[in-house]
């Protein structure tokens, strides 16, 4: 028979395996955690939505609904769906549906995977994970900076280094079309420089062409009226609100002028937190506040500020930095000599895990060929990082007690514990934690 060809995941999309999947569990957890301290409560949105709301929700002319989404027909019903780019949009369009927002504002997080049809590079996927807070139904400045202040938490928490803030406001939407006209006018007067996207953008969606990485653009760019010289003093204030809470509290930003976010929902504050050290991709985390989003995908009007991070360009800064992360291993590993001590084993590895203890048992390697060589057991003991093996060897068990082994501490010490007590030794097998 001929072999069959091997299959394998979508291009850009990754498996997470043991023992990396821990460094993801160990992030989630201390996300969870840091989101308790916060008051901000889960939330879990469908990962496919229908394609109008992203056209809606993110504008028609951004990267993402122009050429990074994956989106299809159901066969079934003929529906237009989308894998989320994001969850922004979906939480928002949740918020509204379910009329979240009777009783006052709400602070939520999510987790979970997000789908781009972007070119697979270091730190740029077509699956990858955001982590990613909202708070909807506050207008005011102090909730952009507890979110920033949140995630500069996080970075804390998680140990990470060389993270730099940068703000900037992108004002209201009266504000953006003054800047807007100018800006217009102004690339109009540089055609010549402007790249065949910037072209093709400078009607559409001119402030996108701002954020462009083309270096023969770059001082075009930096030349072009800002943004930030057309606010008002509502918008400046509220920008100095968010700077003021910043600086009371130790948290060191810069304004980043140019800075506008890949979606058109965003107003006001806006903020990335971004490192030197992951080449082109290095914008760890992304936010700010979008006040006409609920109303823009069909709720009753309200303010709402939010980021997302990166999981991937998270772990691999972490990695990068030479951030440990404690080893997930098994207190116990279970030494199993033969087959017929095999139903008190597991009867006992059951009693243990009940009280806490974490047990690996040993799997026989070969069907009907016994448990393998106590070497060979003794082997997978030790690879797995645990701390004691139990050996159930029948000369013990028929005295009633199991052999265990210190297998970290060099001393090769053994003890024997009394089957019929369990809960009197099992948290002394417990691994400090
Ligand atoms: P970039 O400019 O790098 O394309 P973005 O502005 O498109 O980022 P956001 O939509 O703001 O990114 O998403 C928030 C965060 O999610 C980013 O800061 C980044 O850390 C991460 N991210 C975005 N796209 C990808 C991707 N394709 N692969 C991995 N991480 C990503
Ligand atoms: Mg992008």
């Amino acid at each position: 028979m001929s072999k069959l060809e091997k299959l394998t995941a979508v291009k850009g999309m990754n498996d997470v395996l043991p023992p990396e999947s821990a460094r993801w569990e160990w992030l989630e957890s201390k996300v969870r955690a840091l989101m308790e301290r916060y008051a901000y409560r889960n939330i879990r949105t469908p990962i496919v939505e229908p394609t109008s709301l992203f056209v809606r929700g993110l504008g028609e002319v951004t990267d993402i609904v122009e050429k990074e989404m994956y989106s299809f027909e159901d066969r079934l019903n003929g529906e237009q769906l989308t894998l989320r780019p994001e969850a922004t949009a979906g939480v928002v369009r949740a918020v509204a549906e379910h009329s979240m927002l009777y009783d006052g504002g709400k602070r939520l997080y999510y987790m979970g995977p997000m789908f781009r049809h972007e070119r697979p590079q270091r730190g740029r996927y077509r699956q990858f994970h955001q982590i990613g807070a909202e708070a909807l139904g506050f207008p005011g400045a102090e909730l952009d900076a507890e979110l920033i202040l949140l995630a500069n938490a996080l970075w804390k928490e998680l140990g990470l280094q060389n993270v730099r803030l940068e703000l900037n406001s992108l004002g209201q939407p009266d504000e953006r079309k003054a800047h807007r006209a100018a800006l217009i006018g102004y690339l109009e007067h540089h055609t010549d420089a402007l790249d065949e996207e910037a072209r093709r953008r400078l009607h559409s969606n001119p402030l996108r062409i701002l954020d462009t990485k083309n270096p023969a653009m770059q001082s075009i760019v930096e030349a072009a009226p800002r943004l930030i010289d057309f606010l008002g003093e509502a918008s400046l204030s509220h920008f100095n609100a968010v700077k003021a809470i910043l600086d009371a509290n130790g948290v060191s930003w810069r304004v980043n002028p140019r800075l506008v976010r890949g979606m058109d929902y965003y107003n006001l504050t806006v903020f990335e937190f971004v490192t030197d050290q992951l080449g082109s991709q290095g914008t760890i985390c992304g936010g700010g506040r979008y006040d006409y989003l609920v109303e823009q995908i069909g709720g009753k009007a309200a303010p709402a500020v939010g980021w997302a991070l990166g999981v991937e360009r998270v772990l691999e800064l972490l990695k990068e930095q030479g951030g440990a992360i404690p080893p997930v291993c098994p207190d116990v590993y279970a030494v199993i000599p033969d087959m017929t001590t095999l139903p008190i084993a597991i009867t006992t590895l059951e009693r243990l895990r009940g009280h806490g203890v974490r047990v690996q048992m040993h799997g026989a390697p070969v069907s009907g060929e016994g448990m393998g060589s106590m070497k060979s057991q003794f082997k997978k003991a030790d690879a797995s990082g645990a701390r004691y093996a139990l050996v159930f060897g029948s000369d013990e068990l028929a005295r009633g007690v199991v052999l265990c082994k210190s297998l970290r501490d060099g001393s090769g010490m053994q003890t024997e514990h009394r089957l019929d007590s369990v809960s009197e030794w099992a948290s002394a097998l417990q691994f400090s934690r």
